[in-house]
């Protein structure tokens, strides 16, 4: 019977499957696959344990096979499976928003639900749009990204975001009338960094010199994340955010976090927005939300934003976006076991605990050949490496190579290796995790 499933010889699957971000070709020569994964650790199909260095992709912080999740999804799927996202609701996701509308600074307390990070981005750049409109300010369209930022692979993302080798390919498909800030990381200034860099705060100034060339009047709102996770773990200098909330206050600009990386704990608070005591207008998040188990991402939006968009007919739809599986309740039942277990554990108070222990632990590779920056904030670090000459991004991959060898899954990109290791890690599992990568590092020459 299943052979009417099997449309060719392959049945691997290795030719069929397009791998994303990933070296297509270089992968299927050598394919690393993982079988199995538990707590802090992935098995590979060979049958080695490697320690998940990036929690999956910024999004396990409880780690793999949690039971109270896979409970909940289970007695989920067995009462309401799904329900239709649109004209109607259900209690799973209703109690969602409001379990994430609590976690939220005071005064952001509207969640639109997305699936994925890049929708989410989307989602944040129509509604700020959409909300000038609603103002009587249609001629606010511009959105103001940032160099190096990673807002995922939308076309409002693409456009906003600053990852060159993500944009070049499809400017015909990218928003017009987008402008960039200056990124913060300067070596010279910066390099091995304990936390945020006392310098670069003026570098939010760049905002003021985009507003006198554009006018205020045509930019609807800045978007930056409050920690550049995908750039390699690019840290807020001192100041800097709350120089450029107060520059978009002044000028009646709203202000985006994309928090996709950094909500739900990774820097030791609910928010960075909290961490940072700064307040945006909207915030982005996903990943980490549903312990990436069940994809899910969203908005938090600002009551005076909300409040905006609900000043029409009561009966007239007021935003003309959503998704079939906004608000999916198998996400939202998974999303509020993540939550039920961070409270239970304390786990986000455990991830502020174990900052020092990984910043200690990184920062003590300073000098191992190779090594050219390292940096780290909340539960995040990265480590920067010399390129071999006329090969970027080579020593990089060998190292990965390598830290896969010795029991240790790290992500690398470009020469930037990021560490984002699960909150349920021992501190030992940190010390380990990062003698473990300065051997390997050590042993690429
Ligand atoms: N925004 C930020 C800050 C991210 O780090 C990411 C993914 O890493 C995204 C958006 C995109 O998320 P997704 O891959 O779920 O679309």
């Amino acid at each position: 019977m299943n052979e009417h499933l099997v449309t060719s010889g392959n049945r691997d699957g290795l030719e069929n499957y397009w791998l994303p971000f990933t070296p297509n070709r270089y992968f299927k020569r050598n394919p690393r696959i993982i079988a199995s994964a538990e707590g802090a650790y992935y098995t590979l199909a060979d049958g080695r344990r490697v320690f998940d260095c990036l929690s999956g992709l910024w999004c396990c912080p409880l780690g793999h096979g949690n039971a109270h999740i896979a409970e909940a999804i289970k007695r989920q799927a067995e009462t309401l499976d799904y329900a239709t996202a649109f004209q109607m609701s259900n209690p799973t996701t209703l109690s969602f928003a409001a379990r994430v509308a609590d976690m939220a600074p005071a005064g952001l307390d509207h969640v639109f639900f997305a699936n994925s990070g890049s929708e989410s981005v989307d989602t944040a750049l129509k509604i700020a749009i959409g909300y000038h409109r609603m103002k009587g300010e249609a001629h606010r369209t511009r959105i103001i990204g940032r160099e190096r930022g990673y807002h995922g692979v939308g076309m409002g993302g693409i456009s906003a975001g600053g990852m060159t080798a993500n944009r070049k390919m499809f400017a015909p498909l990218m928003l017009n009338g987008v402008d960039h800030l200056p990124h913060t990381y300067d070596r010279a200034q910066t390099a091995f960094t304990h936390g945020q860099p006392e310098w670069g705060a003026h570098l939010a100034d760049d905002l003021e010199r985009l507003v006198a060339l554009h006018d205020a009047s045509t930019i609807a709102a800045v978007i930056v994340e409050p920690m550049q996770g995908s750039a390699g773990v690019v840290v807020p200098p001192v100041g800097y955010l709350e120089r450029l909330r107060e520059i978009c206050t002044k000028h009646g600009i709203l202000l985006i976090f994309d928090e996709v990386i950094t909500g739900f704990g990774r820097l030791g608070a609910n928010f960075a927005s909290q961490r940072l005591n700064v307040r945006p207008d909207m915030m982005t998040f996903a990943k980490a939300v549903t312990n990436g188990v069940i994809p899910m991402g969203g908005v938090i939006v600002a009551d005076e934003i909300y409040d905006a968009y609900m000043s029409g007919p009561e009966e007239a739809v007021e935003l003309y976006h959503g998704y079939t599986y906004s608000g999916h309740p198998m996400a939202a039942a998974a999303g509020h076991a993540t939550l039920d277990v961070m409270e239970r554990d304390g786990l986000i108070p455990r991830a502020a605990e174990l900052e020092p222990v990984l910043e200690t632990a990184i920062h003590a590779l300073k000098g191992t050949p190779g090594i050219v920056d390292i940096r780290n904030f909340g539960l995040a670090a990265a480590v920067d490496l010399e390129p071999f000459e006329g090969q970027p991004g080579l020593r990089a991959m060998r190292v990965f190579e390598r830290a896969l060898q010795t029991g240790l899954l790290v992500r690398f990109t470009g020469e930037t290796i990021a560490m984002a290791p699960p909150f349920i890690s021992t501190d030992d599992e940190l010390q380990t995790m990062c003698a473990t990568l300065g051997d390997a590092i050590a042993s690429v020459t």
